[in-house]
């Protein structure tokens, strides 16, 4: 009983203090200043920033997939299911990629071959993986497709005879044939219209549920943390700034970036309101402001915040904020939980 709470309950993947930097000819790109995270067993996790804030070279490092060079994962410790994934040799990635974690790209096509069958290649990983011999994995990946709403009989297409939605849910299948233990997925469903995002968000929610799976959703946009997440992890300048349920993130939004971020939303009851975007653009990677590297953006920001870094703190059990309001100083923020 105790041990089947402790496998409930336990995290699939943990990141601690991770730092990924990449050297340049004349600079050294800090991309990852820090990451702390971890997502329980069969939960979603979003990872929710601007472009650059560092959130698909945290995915990346848990496959072990920077390059280097340039890139190099300097400090930090990454555990699958309380393994030190820097302990296991290339050979042993290899076997980890694809079958306990994947990951889903935002374009299909970068990740379909078009001169492959669809079938081919979602039968090419269970095979490689499953130790099946080929016609036992073809049946593997129609009956994949089916799982994700597409004919057995169009096995045998290729990409191009797709449209973007299906592309996707091949990728999809491709991604579960071998029930990973962690899927990330990476702006999954950028690339597609409004209602086709829908129906892929929905079926990544089922196969989540029907499979266990734990989940890392990269993504810019709210709306699809609020639909399939558990829990938010909002990234600026390579470190989480604010971490929380979606109560404490929606209806308890603590850190100025992420009420920047709500602010940027359009209003749907009000339509004519005018969008209020964050001023200015993420900070250069090769020279971080000083202090909170937020503070040329921030509209609540004191002197002491171009001097100080903020720490973390902690709110409440799931309530997490790295920002000089919450330490004590005369750093006061509107909109709820100010240090007096
Ligand atoms: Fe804004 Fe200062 Fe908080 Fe940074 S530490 S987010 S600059 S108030």
């Amino acid at each position: 009983m105790e041990s089947a709470i402790k496998e409930k309950y336990m995290s699939t993947v943990e990141i601690e203090n991770l730092v990924v930097e990449f050297k340049t000819d004349d600079d050294i790109v800090k991309a990852v200043n820090g990451v702390n995270l971890k997502v329980e067993r069969g939960k979603t996790l979003g990872l929710v920033g601007e472009t650059g804030a560092g959130k698909t070279t945290t995915a990346l490092s848990i496959l072990r997939l920077i390059p280097n060079p340039p890139g190099i994962i300097k400090e930090g410790k990454i555990t699958l299911d309380g393994h030190n994934l820097f302990d296991y040799t290339e050979d042993e990635m290899d076997k980890i990629r694809g079958n306990k974690v994947s990951m889903i790209f935002q374009d299909p096509m970068t990740s379909l071959n078009p001169v492959i069958t669809v079938g081919e290649q979602i039968a090419e990983g269970i095979q490689i993986h499953q130790n099946l011999n080929k016609s036992e994995a073809m049946k593997k990946a129609e009956e994949m497709l089916e799982l994700v709403g597409i004919q057995k009989e169009r096995a045998t297409e290729y990409p191009h005879q797709f449209s973007g939605g299906m592309k996707q849910r091949v990728v999809i299948a491709i991604a579960l044939s071998c029930n990973p233990q962690l899927l990330i997925a990476d702006e999954p469903t950028t690339a597609l219209d409004v209602t086709i995002q829908a129906q892929v968000l929905e079926l990544m929610k089922n196969l989540r549920e029907k499979y266990n799976t734990s989940m890392i959703m990269i993504t810019h946009d709210l709306g699809i943390v609020a639909e399939v997440c558990d829990e938010v992890s909002i990234m600026y300048a390579g470190k989480i700034v604010e971490h929380g349920n979606l109560e404490d993130i929606f209806e308890n939004t603590k850190h100025p970036y992420t009420e920047g971020l709500f602010n940027s939303l359009p209003n749907i009851e009000d339509r004519k309101s005018m969008l209020k975007p964050i001023k200015g653009l993420m900070p250069d990677p090769t020279n971080l402001p000083k202090g909170c590297a937020f503070h040329p953006r921030c509209i609540y920001a004191k002197e002491i915040c171009s001097k100080r870094e903020p720490v973390v703190t902690q709110l409440s059990d799931t309530h997490y904020v790295c920002c000089l309001a919450y330490e004590n100083t005369e750093v006061k923020i509107n909109g709820g939980g100010l240090i007096e």
